[in-house]
């Protein structure tokens, strides 16, 4: 059974005669939307009272938190974001921080006049809420749903689009770039097809994030010690790692779409680290023929696989007519295809041996805590930067080479699946999952700075 609204139960919490208000406010896609609601359950459990604002557009099912109060605010971004250029996030994003600051003014205004509010903890992305907060006179906290690596590279992305480095030649693509070596050229291709209106994002985004009153990364120290030191410097105000969020609760429960549970029992009837999981995300889009090089490449390996092909993944698509013919039929109980699934089970499940990822931040810290090795096919935005950490600096997955060609996704999947490479990245994912762990117990790092954040909103 889902869980939805039950709050976990951490060790302490702050006297119930104490509870204050937090105001939360999310951006309206899948990716944020469910650390913010996870963050919420995590400081409702420590006494404080919660009140979600959202947009109408994605809006959270409010049944499945019967603790928190939401309030929607009117914006006519479904009728608008068929007209947004699909592969340029930075677009939706300026739309969204401009057409959202009467309505969430109102709003806020509004909830202060019925009760003070201790602070209001806005997703980064939605920079204009700085402004707000100041005219009301309200601390603003924000929510980076993103990694601190990727934070770090992101400060380099105004120069790295100054010097012209998103259009490089095509034999610079393997080259590291100077200002960031961790990244190549290629990478930084893939980042945005806009790089001025991704530079401008970036930029309101981090002066906005430098003029809170404190960052929540939903990160653990151990992960990312030598990014957290840069981001100590370059934003100095109190930094949380209070992360992975969802490892205080026992299942996911704040999806948009229907999870297909029925894939349990199917992983159930499989051998242990036998089946492959692959997942795209909630955003990402692939074209038909990558679309049919994954169902070729999947079906070569002749292992089992579970895949999430969201409708809509591929442009003008219903679902799975673009399949090759026969292709069911032909991997018969080998391989389950899905509209979406409940993926913090399925990465938990024992029969799960490797997770082809689209490198989401969710997707990633919740193959890590459950110690899935990634093959990682990155999109776009922060995908690319995180990849590389996966790939480069953890050493726990294998960047996909020829993207989404059959030959090559069935030898890398092999690689992850089967070979010696394997089992190292095993061991050392092993490693990483240990460290979610400690990280999470008393006296652990997260634990220590989700004690400090409560003070801190308390203090206001
Ligand atoms: N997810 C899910 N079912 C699926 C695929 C994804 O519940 O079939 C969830 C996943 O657990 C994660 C979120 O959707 O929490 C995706 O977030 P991520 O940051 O990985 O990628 P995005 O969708 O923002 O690109």
């Amino acid at each position: 059974m889902e869980i939805h609204g039950r709050a976990p139960t951490l060790q302490w919490t702050v006297p119930t005669a104490t509870r204050r208000r937090i105001a939360l406010f999310s951006m309206p896609f899948q990716g944020h939307i469910n650390p913010m609601l996870q963050l919420a359950n995590i400081l409702h459990s420590q006494g404080f009272k919660i009140t979600m604002i959202h947009t109408e557009y994605n809006s959270p099912n409010h049944s499945n938190y019967p603790h928190f109060t939401f309030k929607s605010i009117s914006d006519n971004f479904s009728e608008i974001i068929n007209q947004l250029p699909k592969k340029d996030p930075s677009f939706y994003i300026k739309y969204l921080n401009s057409s959202c600051v009467d309505p969430f003014r109102n709003c806020l205004a509004g909830l202060l006049l019925e009760e003070p509010i201790a602070c209001l903890i806005a997703d980064a992305g939605f920079y204009f809420t700085q402004a707000v907060a100041d005219e009301l006179k309200i601390p603003r906290v924000v929510l980076r749903t993103s990694s601190l690596g990727c934070v770090v590279a992101y400060g380099v992305l105004p120069i790295l689009s100054e010097k012209g480095y998103f259009n490089p030649p095509k034999e610079d693509y393997e080259t590291s770039v100077p200002e960031h070596p961790l990244l190549k050229f290629k990478d930084i291709v893939k980042i945005s097809i806009n790089p001025q209106g991704m530079s401008e994002f970036v930029t309101n985004m981090h002066n906005q994030m430098k003029a809170s009153s404190g960052i929540i990364w939903n990160t653990f120290k151990e992960l990312e010690e030598s990014a957290l030191e840069t981001i100590h410097q370059d934003f100095p105000i109190p930094n949380f790692t209070i992360g992975p969020f969802h490892k205080y609760f026992s299942a996911s429960s704040s999806s948009l779409i229907e999870q297909d549970r029925t894939i349990i029992s199917w992983l159930d009837t499989q051998a242990p680290k036998s089946v492959i999981y692959v997942s795209f995300g909630s955003v990402a889009r692939i074209t038909e023929l990558e679309f049919q090089e994954v169902a070729h490449g999947l079906a070569n390996t002749g292992l089992p696989f579970l895949w999430v092909v969201r409708p809509g993944v591929v442009s003008g698509s219903e679902w799975l007519e673009l399949l090759p013919e026969k292709f069911l039929e032909r991997v018969g109980d080998k391989g389950r295809v899905v509209k979406w699934s409940p993926q913090q089970e399925v990465l938990a499940h024992p029969a799960t041996g490797c997770f082809w990822t689209h490198s989401g931040w969710n997707s990633t810290l919740e193959s890590i805590c459950e110690g899935v090795p990634m093959v990682c096919s990155p999109c776009f935005v922060d995908q690319p930067i995180i990849a590389r950490y996966v790939c480069d600096v953890w050493k726990i997955g294998v960047l996909l080479k020829d993207d989404f060609e059959r030959l090559g996704i069935e030898m890398t999947i092999k690689r992850v699946m089967m070979d010696d490479e394997g089992e190292e990245i095993q061991k050392r994912i092993h490693c990483l999952k240990e460290k979610v762990n400690l990280s999470l117990v008393e006296g652990g790092s997260s634990y220590r700075s989700l004690q400090s954040l409560v003070d801190y909103i308390l203090s206001f």
